[in-house]
Formats: structure tokens, sequence, C-alpha cells
């Protein structure tokens, strides 16, 4: 048994490459060249230097004393809240934008639904002097109105989505539309480990500098490599795959994916997709997906917009199905308690889809001996009208 991908871009029955003929030449022309480049050392070194002097890695490995007493084990918070931009997004989107330039594209296309991706790709537009064209869906440019204005601060040009819901799906509709179309110049940005393969590979490749560096960072701290957990948010499954990557065929070391059970899981409002999903095909892999009977796919909900994904990707339907990784499903209201009570406890105010993780130890007990690794994949700021309105603070 493998939990990594075969040379077919399966990770065990899932993932693969489900796209309209047009699209093949670009994804084709990515799936022949990624490992090669990534393997350049002239990539590498650049890579490396941008996630250190831009990105301030490595982020520090936090033993969470407080909150380790009161539960009882030993708690360590990988911070990736520290990261520029506030996020793990960012780790993905410096890789990506070295792949574009080494591929010889000029033009940065992207997604985005809650807009954190939109801005983390804004980001390393400006950084390189790249053309940058966002797809965002009608209503989420309404609803996400701060992010829409950093993305314009950063020289992207923001295009709403008219057509369907107006939201995520549709922005993706976009966007794959306008790479057909541009199949030259463009290089398609996506966000998480989703999508046709080699995307959900190269993605955990990028995002796996996280679980390089608890590995050494774990090994001066407590003389060991290896945690007995690590737990991590699951929406699309980046921030996970990341922590998760360097201990994915170790099973010595304990996986806890955490999913959005939004007002519950049997509400008819949740995003707790491996548990309700079936398998069928989203964003071009065959993955879990909620869906109703006949296959149309079920819309997500949850409080934080970064886990309202009505999918997973590949790896973690493999994880879920293989049982390699425990997957727990917790609701907004544990994750807003969970958010507020880092905040009192450590200082540290999380990300709603973060604090989703962090509300685990409500319902399952650790020995004291155990090394529990959290990955705090972002800061709170961005949810304080969030917290704000939920606590009336
Ligand atoms: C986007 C986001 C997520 C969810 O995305 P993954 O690809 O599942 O990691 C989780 N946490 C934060 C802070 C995010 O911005």
């Amino acid at each position: 048994m493998t939990y990594n991908i075969n040379e077919k871009g399966y990770y065990g029955e899932f993932g693969g490459a489900y796209i309209p003929e047009m699209l093949y030449p670009n994804v084709e022309e990515l799936r022949l060249n990624y490992l090669k480049i990534m393997a350049e050392p002239s990539f590498k070194e650049a890579f490396d230097q941008l996630l250190k002097d831009y990105v301030g890695r490595p982020s520090p490995l936090y033993f969470a004393k407080r909150m380790s007493a009161k539960y009882k084990t030993k708690i360590y918070l990988k911070r990736e809240d520290l990261n520029h931009t506030g996020a793990h997004k960012i780790n993905n989107t410096v890789g990506q934008i070295l792949m574009a330039q080494r591929l010889g594209k000029t033009r940065i296309i992207a997604e985005t639904g809650a807009g954190q991706h939109g801005v983390a790709t804004a980001t390393v537009c400006a950084l390189m002097g790249m053309e940058c064209i966002v797809y965002m869906g009608e209503i989420d440019i309404a609803r996400q109105a701060p992010n829409v204005a950093r993305m314009k601060m950063l020289g992207a040009k923001v295009v709403p989505a008219l057509s369907g819901s107006r939201t995520l799906k549709d922005a993706t509709n976009e966007a794959i539309r306008d790479w057909i179309n541009n199949p030259v110049d463009t290089h398609y940005i996506i966000g998480s480990v989703v999508g046709p393969h080699p995307y959900p590979d190269m993605v955990a490749r990028f995002q796996a500098i996280v679980s390089e560096e608890i590995q050494w960072q774990l090994k001066e701290k407590e003389g060991t490599e290896k945690p007995t957990y690590v737990v991590a948010c699951v929406g699309g499954g980046s921030n996970a795959a990341g922590a998760f990557y360097h201990y994915l065929e170790d099973t010595d070391v304990k996986l806890i994916a955490v999913e959005a059970a939004g007002k519950g899981v049997d509400s008819g409002e949740s995003a707790a997709t491996s548990i309700l999903g079936k398998e069928g095909i989203i964003h071009g892999s065959k993955t879990l997906l909620m869906q109703t009977k006949d296959g149309q796919i079920t819309e997500p909900y949850s409080i934080s917009a970064g886990l309202d994904y009505p999918g997973v990707g590949p790896m973690h339907a493999h994880l879920y199905k293989t049982g390699r990784a425990e997957f727990m499903a917790i609701t907004d209201d544990d994750a807003m308690l969970a958010g507020l009570e880092l905040s009192k406890t450590e200082g540290i105010i999380p990300a709603i889809e973060t604090a989703h993780s962090l509300a685990i130890f409500k319902y399952k007990t650790f020995k004291p001996e155990d090394i529990v690794v959290i990955n705090l994949s972002g800061r709170g700021d961005k949810d304080l009208q969030n917290y704000i309105e939920y606590f009336d603070l």
C-alpha cells in the first residue's frame, strides 16, 4: 500500500485527469515538465530563497504550554499563520509562479471563492511583475470586499463570474474557459490539492515544506522527527497534504484530517465531504464529493469560507478510503469556541478554518506522552467580522 501518487496520477482509485480534450495540451505540458523542473537545482534554490526571504520560513514549531496543560498532552502548533499573507497558501503560489516562469508563461489566471487564494496569487504576480486575472463569482465579490480590494491593490484584474450560482464553481468554469483560449502564454494557478493530475501532486510537493520543517524542528525539541499525531483541517486539502507529506508512508505517525460539519453532519448544511461524499468527478479529478442520488453536486456549507468546498483532493479521498487518516467533522459552534479558546490560552487568534482542527480536543483524549502537532494553517485577522458577530464582541 502506498499513500503517494502513482505514475498514472492516481492515489489508489482516486485522481487522474478527467478534462475536456481542448484542455489536454495545457495539462500535458505541465505533466511532462513539473517533476523535471522541480528537480532542477536552480529551481530549488529560487524556491528556497523566496520561502526564506519573502514568505518568512521556516515557520516556528511552537510548544503550546497552556493548551498542553489543559488537555494533558504535548501540543505543538506549526505556525503557518505567521507566513506572509497569513496562511499556508503562499507556499503553493510561490512554487507555481516559479513553475510558470520556467514554462515560459507570462500571464497568470486563478479562481477564488473567499478570495484567499486570489490574494496569494495576486501577491506573487506583483512580486514577479506578471499579469494576473482572478475569476470570482459575482456573489463572492460582494461578500468578500476586503479581499477584492487587496487583489486590486496588488495589481490583479478581478473578473466576475456571472453565470450559475455566481460562486466558486462558476469562477472555476470561467478560468478553464480562459485557459482553453490562451494555451500558450497562460498558466492556471490552482489553489489546493485538487484539479486534474498533476495539480494535486504538484501542490502537495510545494506544501511539503511544512512537514519537512516539522521533522527537523521536532528533532531539536523532542529528539525525534516523528510526532504521535499530525492534525490539519481539510477544505481541498493542501495544508493537510503539506503537514502529512513526509509522514504518509510512516504508519507510526497517526494522521487526523478535520472537516467542517457546518451545522452538523446530518443537518443538510455541512462540508464534511469525505464522510458524506460519494465517488464522482469534480474539477477534473475522481474523488469523493457531496452529491445527490442522481449525481448533482450538493451546495456545501461551513461558517469558514476556506472549508466550504463540495469535494476533497484525491489524496484525502484515498487516506479516508484506506483508513490511513482518521477523519473528524467539527461543527461551526465547536470551531468558533476553539478559536476563542486558543486566543485566550495562547494569545493566537486563528483562522476559523484552523479553529476546526483545534476543536478535536473536545472529542478525543490523548496520552500525556503523545506529541500532537496541529498545523495552524492561518491567522484570524480575515475572520474578525465573523468572530465579532458570533460572540457579540
Ligand atoms: C484556504 C484555507 C484552508 C483550506 O484549504 P486547504 O487546501 O484544505 O488547506 C485552510 N485554512 C486556511 C487558513 C485557509 O486559508
